[in-house]
């Protein structure tokens, strides 16, 4: 079975990656969720609470304007009503003068700034009687010039937080506190402002209730503003008498209850009846307002479908506004917020539409911080990891495989004498392993040269015993000196190393005497006896070099080696002579002891084979006999 191997580095990276990257994209998504709800909460209190914050404030300056115009309405009838108080022609003339244009107007300087009697500056007011006007009538001049005065005086006090103080009168006129816009001076002549919803929403037709009113919004052409105007009609005894008022700008109005916002989204006013009021043009501008009065001049279907969804929302919560002020919708068709505020007094709606991409762009901004943030620290933990890893446990573990391979190649003491780098200084289980591996080749190394020794003591020994028994191979058994096999083996030597001219060498053959007769007289056991006696002799006798043999039977041969023929002849004398000196008892034979016969033979050019020698010696052995035995055959 073949063990694929992989890097347990690049195993333990990949994996941890893998985590680490599942991990971040965990945190990443729970950043997202988190940050969208928080957002979203934050958001949409954020919202409600700076709608609710400036509609109260909205709101507040409405009831200001509505506490503002009963004071003048009450300085107006004291003065109006009070006899002492009186209006002569010369007053009203020292206003107002008639224009080329037919129209009554109040004499510039009104505007530019007079002191009056008690030594008081005045400015800042104008005023404009229509053309198509009397101002013959005593009253209406009585009026006028109440008006004017009370103008003077109240006006400045009023002016912080609208654009004027106004008073319009039934018959087509208006006078004006109003020092940014000399608007008395600059109305067309034929401006029938009794006839447009300004004053007309005042008359007594047009309002039995004598309720204060809320124009709507209209735009001013003489002070190219979209403007509304809050208007007390005064009467008195069933007449209409003036009508006190203040202009507030739609500009001022929108940028109030847009200031301190958040950037993102647009506003606009709304009627509740579904009239729009105002909105920025375009929607994204929120400096620009122009005021409209129909969805069908709108055409804007996300301003409808707004107006519906707070319509719905309304009909499901009627109180929500009325409870906290602001109600916060969903409108999910155009994926934003809408934060409803009611502005009491004119009963609008004050329409923050925030879009939610905002809170998701929010969110995506957290979750790729997040994200950045968990790459980093991802990166970090795997440099680190990558580090500690090839430094505690790849390294180490390389070391490892490198010393099991040279002990798999039984390559034991490389390693045990530290040949082989190891780990065995780590404190772990990889320096653990590696002190053991290093114990282990120790020990195995030390087995193995034990073995070694054991080996080659019995190797020794069975060198001993193998020579031994080669020695014991090429003995006679009965005698102990050298067998037949040692012999021919021997003698093919010599023979080898005369041929080769290295040498020459003698051979005796020896024969027992009549020894059929000695077995006969004296049984084989002692027949035996007396062969050994002979055979020993013979070997105490010859020289060291030489070496006798039992050649068969009851004969043994001799060899000589560096020896020649006489030599030989001489030895072979001797032999005989040494065995009758043993006198083993033979009284049978004709020498009274056992005698042996000899015939020598020497190497020579002619005797060249092992047999033409042994022929030789045995030619000569067998002429000892026939002469008489106990001798050397000539
Ligand atoms: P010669 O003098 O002519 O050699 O007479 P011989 O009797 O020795 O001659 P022969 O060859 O007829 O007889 C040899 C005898 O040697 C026969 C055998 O009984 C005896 N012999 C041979 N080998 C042994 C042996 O190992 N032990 C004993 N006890 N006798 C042996
Ligand atoms: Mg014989
Ligand atoms: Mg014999």
């Amino acid at each position: 079975m073949i063990h694929r191997t992989r890097s347990l580095m690049r195993d333990v990276l990949v994996r941890t990656l893998a985590v680490g990257i599942v991990v971040t994209i965990v945190l990443s998504a729970a950043a997202y969720l988190t940050t969208y709800t928080r957002r979203t909460r934050e958001t949409l209190s954020v919202l409600r609470q700076l709608v609710s914050e400036r509609v109260e404030r909205e709101t507040a300056i409405f009831s200001l304007a509505r506490d503002n115009l009963n004071v003048f309405r009450d300085a107006f009838l004291r003065l109006y009503l009070d006899d002492r108080v009186s209006v002569s022609d010369a007053d009203f003339d020292r206003l107002y003068i008639r224009g080329d244009d037919g129209a009554v107007r109040m004499r510039r300087k009104f505007f530019d700034g007079v002191y009056d009697t008690s030594g008081h500056f005045r400015y800042g007011v104008s005023s404009f009687i229509g053309n198509n006007q009397p101002v013959d009538d005593a009253d209406f001049r009585r009026r006028l010039v109440l008006s004017y005065r009370l103008l003077s005086q109240l006006g400045p006090g009023f002016q912080t937080r609208f654009a004027n103080t106004h008073v319009s009168f039934p018959e087509n006129a208006i006078t004006l506190f109003w020092p940014d816009v000399p608007w008395g001076l600059q109305a067309r002549a034929d401006l029938p402002m009794n006839e447009l919803g300004v004053i007309a929403a005042t008359l007594q037709d047009r309002n039995p209730e004598r309720e204060p009113v809320w124009t709507g919004l209209y735009f001013d052409d003489t002070a190219d503003e979209w403007m509304i105007t809050y208007e007390v009609p005064v009467d008195h005894d069933g007449r209409h008498l003036i009508n006190p008022s203040h202009d507030v700008p739609l500009t001022d109005l929108m940028t109030r209850l847009r200031s301190g916002r958040a950037r993102a989204g647009y506003a606009f006013l709304m009627r509740e009846d579904g009239y729009l009021v105002a909105r920025p043009t375009p929607p994204s501008e929120d400096q620009k307002w122009v005021g409209q009065l129909s969805f069908d001049e709108i055409g804007d279907p996300a301003i409808v479908r707004s107006y519906e969804a707070i319509r719905s929302a309304l009909n499901d919560h009627p109180a929500a506004l009325e409870n906290d002020g602001t109600i916060v919708v969903d409108n999910a068709e155009d994926d934003a917020y809408l934060t409803v505020g009611r502005l009491e007094g004119p009963d609008w709606w004050f329409v923050d539409v925030y879009p939610k991409s905002e809170i998701r762009a929010a969110a995506h901004r957290a979750a790729l911080e997040r994200l950045g943030e968990s790459v980093i620290l991802l990166v970090v933990l795997m440099l680190v990891f990558f580090v500690l890893v090839r430094r505690r446990a790849a390294r180490p573990l390389a070391q490892l495989r490198t010393a099991a391979e040279y002990l798999g190649e039984a390559r034991f003491a490389e390693v045990a004498h530290g040949d082989v780098p190891l780990p065995r200084d780590l404190d772990n289980e990889i320096g653990l392993t590696a002190r053991r591996f290093y114990e282990m080749s120790a020990r195995i190394l030390d087995a193995n040269r034990e073995m070694e020794r054991v080996v080659e003591e019995r190797t020794r020994e069975l060198l001993t015993a193998n020579e031994a028994l080669r020695e014991l191979s090429i003995l006679d058994g009965l005698t102990g000196i050298h067998n037949r096999r040692a012999f021919d083996r021997d003698l093919s030597a010599l023979v080898r190393e005369a041929v080769a001219g290295t040498g020459s060498f003698g051979l005796i053959m020896i024969d027992l005497d009549q020894f059929k007769l000695f077995n006969d007289s004296h049984g084989h056991q002692e027949g035996d006896e007396a062969l050994v006696r002979v055979s020993t002799r013979v070997a105490e006798v010859i020289r060291r070099e030489d070496r006798v043999y039992r050649y068969g039977g009851e004969e043994l041969a001799v060899l000589c080696p560096d020896t020649d023929l006489t030599a030989t002849t001489a030895t072979a004398e001797r032999i005989v002579r040494q065995v009758s000196t043993l006198e083993v008892p033979f009284p049978e034979s004709v020498h009274g002891v056992v005698t042996v016969s000899a015939g020598a033979a020497a190497w020579t050019g002619e005797l060249s084979t092992p047999g033409e020698i042994v022929k030789s010696a045995d030619t000569r052995l067998y002429a000892a006999k026939q002469a008489g035995r106990n001798r050397v055959g000539g």
